[in-house]
């Protein structure tokens, strides 16, 4: 009796119906009919997959969705937000080169520029997002582009993305859009040449997933994705395909999330308990009429507030009384959870330093979720009142 080794079973045959849902490609490799068809595909003449860290059908459909919500060409996938931005720095500037970035980025961007500075000779200056002409003086023959967040952490400052573009001139801008998601803002149509994402917060939106994804033109991502490939950045095909997922309902998820946060913004501003509530949409912040007009449909789901008085004790007391709110070191879950940037984001700096950046130890950061509206503004107020009490 003949039979086929087990390594050869459990293949899936070809049908003449397609798959509802995308598959997922779970493969390291794919087979190549022959040496004609491997060099067309290197040629780019036929188009096919040969080996997931350089691509998989599931990065692909990724790459392409995020790419066409936020009005570009092309994009690609990486294993973390860190990721894609390591891979836009390393594929778009070398040692000797310069690049403009925002003080006020994510902390571990600020780290990872800094590295690279220290390690691969790659110049960095950084200015204030609030000052367009800085990023026109800091502008040199040899910079090869700027860095920014559409709305920054955790105080919520607006760039004035078109501004910056326009300061810019030919010095590509690259926006990382974590905060306000394609839903609410395509930088592109302000002037951006690359947009990232840390797509482990709002486009998968589960708290389930860890990826990024830079969407740019096709010479550009051709750059980006070198660097991705050769460092092995590169996602995987499940998470890929969960954040496809997650994606679909990023409309619905956004609004819900906008209504939701402007609301709250509203309770806190006006509570006894809190100092000063930082939210894009409320009169009194710095760039209120700029947020306005950006960002008709909201800004996210992110408010910052400030307990009035007591320091870090006053904030674990908040933290225990709202415990159905959890302290958590992430943002853009499907829940709300809430944060203290001076011991987490910004524990790296120095007092004077978190001081300059306005970072109190009373300052918390909630990035609102999906539960409704009064059932948040209940606990929130329970846990305020215990706190002053
Ligand atoms: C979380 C975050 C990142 C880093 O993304 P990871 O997926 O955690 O690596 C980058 N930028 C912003 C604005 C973020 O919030």
């Amino acid at each position: 009796m003949t039979h086929d080794h087990v390594t050869r079973l459990g293949h899936i045959a070809k049908s003449v119906t397609t798959p509802t849902c995308p598959p997922i490609y779970q493969t390291a490799a794919f087979d190549v009919p022959d040496l004609d068809v491997l060099h067309a595909m290197i040629r780019g003449e036929a188009h096919g997959h040969i080996y997931t860290r350089d691509s998989n059908p599931n990065h692909q459909a990724l790459a392409e969705a995020v790419a066409a919500l936020e009005h570009l060409d092309a994009g690609a996938v990486f294993s973390s937000g860190m990721g894609a931005i390591a891979c836009v720095l390393l594929g778009l500037a070398a040692a000797g080169d310069h690049v403009i970035i925002s003080r006020s980025l994510y902390g571990r961007t600020l780290q990872l520029a800094a590295y690279l500075e220290r390690r691969f000779g790659i110049a960095v200056t950084t200015v204030d997002v609030q000052d367009p002409s800085q990023f026109r003086a800091a502008a040199t023959p040899k910079t090869r582009f700027a860095l920014i967040e559409s709305i920054s952490n955790p105080l919520l400052d607006v760039a004035d993305i078109a501004a910056i573009a326009d300061a810019l001139g030919p010095v590509p801008l690259v926006v990382d859009n974590t905060f306000t998601t394609p839903e609410l803002i395509q930088p592109a149509l302000h002037g951006a040449a690359v947009v990232i994402h840390s797509a482990s917060k709002y486009l998968n939106g589960h708290g389930d997933v860890m990826l990024g994804v830079a969407a740019a033109s096709a010479h550009l991502i051709k750059k980006i994705s070198e660097a991705m490939t050769i460092f092995g950045i590169n996602a995987n095909p499940f998470e890929s395909w969960l954040c496809l997922r997650g994606l679909r309902t990023l409309p619905l998820r956004m609004q819900q999330i906008c209504a939701t946060t402007v609301r709250l913004a509203e309770f806190l501003h006006t509570h006894p308990a809190v100092r000063k509530t930082h939210h894009p949409l409320l009169p009194d912040h710095p760039q209120h009429t700029l947020a306005t007009q950006l960002y008709p449909q909201g800004t996210g789901g992110i408010i910052a507030f400030e307990l009035r008085g007591g320091g870090q004790d006053a904030v674990s007391r908040f933290m225990r009384y709202a415990h159905t709110i959890p302290f958590s070191p992430t943002l853009a879950d499907t829940r709300t959870t809430l944060s203290h940037p001076a011991s987490t984001s910004h524990r790296y700096m120095t007092e004077s330093q978190r001081a300059a950046a306005g970072i109190t130890d009373e300052l918390i950061r909630l990035s609102v979720g999906l539960e409704p509206f009064e059932l948040l503004r209940d606990e929130l107020d329970a846990a305020l009142r215990a706190v002053v009490s």
